[in-house]
């Protein structure tokens, strides 16, 4: 086990296997030139599976595989088979745009995906199109959700970005549809992530607003957490129709607990989702490197580890520094 300068052990792993993706959400990859990766400069399977299996040697104990959308790339099953192979990890998940889903979710199952994560900015066709850049389809996405229910993800996680002005009027109408099934809803505090989104203040809803808004509805009850560094808070339906979360990076910054590694689809190691650059381990998987060597360096990297951007988002912004982040499709939300 490693723990950074802030005494936060890793403890998950988000593997970006791609950076292109079929929406446009104009919070992440907003429509405009965009530079991806050729298909050599990505990692190969074998190399993520090397690199996931040294990870989980130094303590990781969950991966989730993101993107761009991790649907588009070909095969994805057969590294999911290899990932579910790996002892250690208790936990395999995938965060998806769910366009692809009916398509994927019974050949994922069956490779030993245990959980996913659909996001689902809006219900209404109009608000949706929007959310994503005029190129989703809300009827194909709630489609896809159904799929993965029917493949046997008991409980799929929904995360909605909300973006004050453009969706936060379909908060209670997402809500209702999935009250009362197993299914979680995940509110997002909208991020400055990257630098394309031209991120704003003034478009977050902060998490208290929206709770406040769904409790007048639905009365709620807050939760503790289910383990050291869960990034939702967590509250339940007062009439036990299931729960719903928050996460709030803007308001309610939770950088004390963040134990999660990110591995681009280009293969470098990021310790921030804010981080301007990551350090390379594709250069020295490429160049031979032992295991050890490899365990070296993600050690040393992870040691040296002090981020807690979040925590000090306000005064970054006032001076103006850290205006170089490193965009959220290149590795991954
Ligand atoms: N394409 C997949 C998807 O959309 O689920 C996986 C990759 S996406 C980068 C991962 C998550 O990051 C999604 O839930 C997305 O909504 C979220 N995300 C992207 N940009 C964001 C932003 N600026 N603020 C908050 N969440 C964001
Ligand atoms: Fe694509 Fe996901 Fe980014 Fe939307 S949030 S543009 S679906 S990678
Ligand atoms: Fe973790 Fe960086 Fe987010 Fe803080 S800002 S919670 S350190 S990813």
């Amino acid at each position: 086990m490693i723990s950074d300068k802030l005494n936060r052990p890793i403890h998950d792993l988000r593997i970006s296997i791609i950076d292109r993706c079929n929406f446009r959400c104009p919070y992440c990859m907003p429509e405009g030139r965009h530079s991806f990766l050729k298909e050599d400069t990505r990692l190969n399977f074998d190399e993520i599976v090397r690199l996931a299996t040294l990870f989980v040697k130094l303590g990781v104990k969950k991966l989730r595989l993101t993107g761009g959308e991790p649907l588009l790339r070909p095969n994805i099953e057969n590294l999911v088979s290899r990932l579910a192979q790996l002892s250690g990890p208790n936990d395999l998940a995938l965060t998806t745009n769910g366009s692809l889903l009916t398509e994927k979710a019974v050949s994922l199952k069956r490779a030993g995906l245990q959980r996913i994560t659909v996001s689902l900015d809006a219900l209404e066709p109009e608000i949706f199109k929007t959310m994503s850049g005029d190129k989703g389809n809300v009827l194909g996405v709630l489609n896809g959700i159904k799929a993965a229910e029917e493949a046997g993800f008991f409980s799929v996680k929904i995360n909605v970005v909300v973006k004050k002005g453009i969706n936060d009027r379909q908060i209670l109408d997402i809500v209702e549809y999935f009250r009362g099934t197993q299914h979680v809803v995940r509110f997002i505090e909208y991020m400055d992530v990257g630098t394309c989104n031209h991120w704003q203040l003034e478009e977050v809803l902060a998490s208290k607003d929206i709770i406040r808004m769904i409790d007048a509805r639905y009365p709620l009850q807050a939760q503790v957490a289910n383990y050291r560094g869960e990034v939702s808070s967590r509250y339940a339906f007062e009439d036990g129709k299931g729960e719903v979360g928050f996460i709030s990076s803007i308001t309610q910054p939770f950088c004390g607990d963040c134990s999660r590694a990110r591995l681009s689809t280009d293969g470098k190691l990021f310790t921030c989702l804010f981080a301007k650059d990551g350090v390379d381990l594709k250069i020295p998987i490429r160049s031979g490197a032992s295991d050890n060597e490899i365990l070296d360096l993600i050690t040393k990297t992870w040691s040296a580890r002090t981020d807690r951007y979040s925590e000090e988002r306000a005064s970054f912004i006032k001076s103006q520094t850290h205006t170089q982040k490193i965009e959220m499709f290149q590795i991954g939300g």
